[in-house]
């Protein structure tokens, strides 16, 4: 009898390793399919394909397994082959270091992001007077800061909170910047807006609520200007990168990714610091990251703790609001610096830049 059971356990042997040669065969097949749709833009998850399979095999199940028994294994099958197949796409993702092994080195006017050294971004909130943005722009200049940032058209939760200068704060923020040797960034929210914004700004930033605008995001990729890309508020990082994969397929290279903290249950703090999304975009994508302490703290007792924390983690610079006055500011004034808690940010921050 136990010299049956020996003899029956070397055929299971036999036939599991025909069965993992077949399943080989399959998945390969699978594989080429999956890039064969990639190329074409098809999907690889067909419902009435795997509808029509499992209809097949439950004819010709011959037993002595019941048919529920093998839908539960071919669907199991089909699942690993679908993870094969969205393998291949994968590779093929413009923002992927697989695709594109070499940092990106974004130069936006007299900015180099993604370089040798982190970049300073830095400027108040929103543009709010000539006096207010030369002050700031002339102020950071002298401290090495290189890129000034100010909103212009500024996406604010109440439609009856101030909503920026529009073109007026357009051409304030570029004079400035120039006039200091500085890049100038500053969100744009509106496709039909972009034309103007690509004009007068080295970068244009698209801000958390926009982070999955589709058309806007197309619109900028198309503006062949350097993009900041702020992680939407409850975007995961899957999300993130998707949102900069549509810019980068309209032919624009020229991505920096923004983490800028997330929405969760925490009160104390206007978002929470997503450093691990910082570091993930750093280690899966070829694009500068940095990362914005102020509408993550939206606090300035925390900016530079977290500031240290992200460069020695690796990123590409930081973020930073400063307003002559923050009491005063139009938005957000909780949480921009002033400039002598600036100067004190700097010097905590010095030996990582
Ligand atoms: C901003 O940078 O001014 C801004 C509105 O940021 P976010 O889109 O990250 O909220
Ligand atoms: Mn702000």
């Amino acid at each position: 009898m136990e010299a049956r059971i020996k003899e029956l356990r070397a055929e299971i042997d036999r036939i599991n390793r025909e069965l993992l040669l077949l399943l080989s065969e399959r998945g390969r097949i699978a594989a080429e399919i999956g890039r064969i749709q990639t190329e074409l833009g098809l999907p690889h998850y067909d419902p009435v394909r795997e509808a029509e399979m499992l209809d097949d095999l439950t004819r010709e199940n011959p037993g002595p397994f019941p048919s529920e028994t093998i839908k539960r294994l071919f669907k199991e099958i089909f699942k690993a082959s679908l993870a094969l197949e969205e393998a291949e796409d994968q590779k093929v993702f413009l923002y992927s270091r697989k695709a594109h092994p070499e940092p990106t080195v974004v130069e936006a006017g007299p900015a180099t992001i993604g370089g040798e050294k982190p970049v300073l971004v830095a400027g108040p909130c929103s543009i709010e007077s000539e006096e207010q943005i030369e002050q700031t722009a002339a102020f950071l200049a002298e401290r090495g800061v290189k890129v000034l940032r100010g909103g212009a058209y500024k996406p604010r939760t109440s439609p009856y909170a101030f909503q920026g200068l529009g073109r007026r704060g357009l051409e304030l923020g570029a004079a400035a910047a120039r006039r200091h040797g500085m890049a100038f960034v500053t969100e744009v929210m509106d496709t039909r807006d972009v034309e103007p914004v690509a004009e007068y700004a080295d970068i244009l930033q698209v801000g958390a609520r926009n982070m999955q605008n589709f058309a806007l995001l197309r619109e900028v990729g198309r503006s062949g200007r350097p993009v900041f890309l702020k992680r939407g508020m409850s975007a995961t990082v899957e999300e993130w990168f998707y949102a900069a994969e549509y810019i980068l397929a309209q032919g624009n290279g020229q991505v920096v990714l923004v983490e800028r903290g997330i929405r969760t249950f925490e009160r104390w703090t206007r978002n929470t610091l997503d450093l691990q999304a910082a570091v993930l975009a750093k280690q899966e994508t070829h694009l500068p990251v940095i990362v914005d302490v102020t509408h993550a703290a939206g606090r300035t007792d925390l900016l530079a703790p977290m500031a240290r924390a992200a460069l020695a983690a690796g990123v590409d610079g930081v973020h930073v609001e400063v307003h002559p006055n923050p009491l005063v500011a139009l938005s957000d004034n909780q949480q921009q610096l002033d400039f002598p808690g600036f100067e004190r940010f700097l010097e905590a921050i010095r030996d990582l830049l």
